[in-house]
């Protein structure tokens, strides 16, 4: 049985864990979110049975479609832009949600959290490189939006930061934007806000993963280097 996923899984963990030794870690302190967007159900658990305890959809829709479908115990990550009216579909399924940008999306994943029991993991996610194509916030406020989070959302807990680098040609011209968010985290954790962790730094996709570990990353999300390109089509 040929196994493409089975071959990308073991070349991608044997780079993660060279990331992880040159940045003084082990490869268990880091997660592997396998990226599932567009990827169907069959795939989805060929790799599961392969390893992967981490999936990532950008999609409420595609992770309500897919949930029921998936094998074992797996962990649900919502790594997309999450529209307010989307929070109620994916609260109880989802484990961490990498976008938290806005205290309106706050104060609804505050209140269906509230509602189904549960205090939702979260990460907030920063814009780094200035685009405005781009979803975050800004480094000047983050440590505001934080402060009013743990403040007056008793139902989120934030985890750490999520972060994408411009795309560029070579990752490599990624490294500052890496640097610059390990820089945000450590200055938010010396903060000590109450209920504020910053255990999870999520960054770096297929092609540039390998930098973003060396810089501190402890959460990569790759997609397309484990499964293939994309065919937004299906
Ligand atoms: C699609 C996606 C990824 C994975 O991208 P690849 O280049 O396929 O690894 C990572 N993060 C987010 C937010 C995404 O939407």
């Amino acid at each position: 049985m040929s196994s493409y996923i089975a071959d990308n899984l073991k070349e991608i963990s044997q780079k993660i864990q060279a990331g992880a030794e040159k940045s003084g870690r082990n490869t268990s302190d880091i997660v592997l979110i396998a990226v599932t967007k567009t990827v169907d159900e069959d795939k989805i658990n060929e790799a599961i049975e392969h390893g992967v305890t981490d999936i990532g959809e950008n999609k409420p829709q595609e992770i309500v479609r897919k949930f029921d479908n998936i094998i074992g115990n797996v962990r649900w990550h919502l790594i997309g832009s999450l529209q307010t009216n989307k929070v109620k579909y994916i609260i109880d399924k989802v484990d961490l949600i990498h976008s938290l940008d806005r205290e309106g999306l706050a104060k609804e994943i505050d209140k269906r959290a509230k509602a189904a029991g549960k205090i939702m993991d979260c990460l907030v996610q920063i814009n780094i490189s200035n685009e405005d194509t781009k979803h975050g916030l800004d480094e000047s406020e983050v440590e505001d939006f934080i402060r009013t989070v743990s403040s007056s959302c008793p139902n989120i807990r934030i985890r750490g930061l999520m972060a994408m680098a411009p795309f560029v040609e070579d990752p490599e011209e990624s490294r500052i934007y890496f640097k610059k968010i390990k820089e945000i985290s450590l200055k938010i954790e010396n903060l000590n806000i109450q209920g504020v962790y910053m255990d999870y730094l999520s960054m770096g996709m297929s092609n540039d993963y390998e930098i973003a570990l060396q810089e501190g990353s402890n959460m990569v999300r790759i997609g397309t280097a484990i499964f293939g390109n994309r065919n937004y089509a299906v």
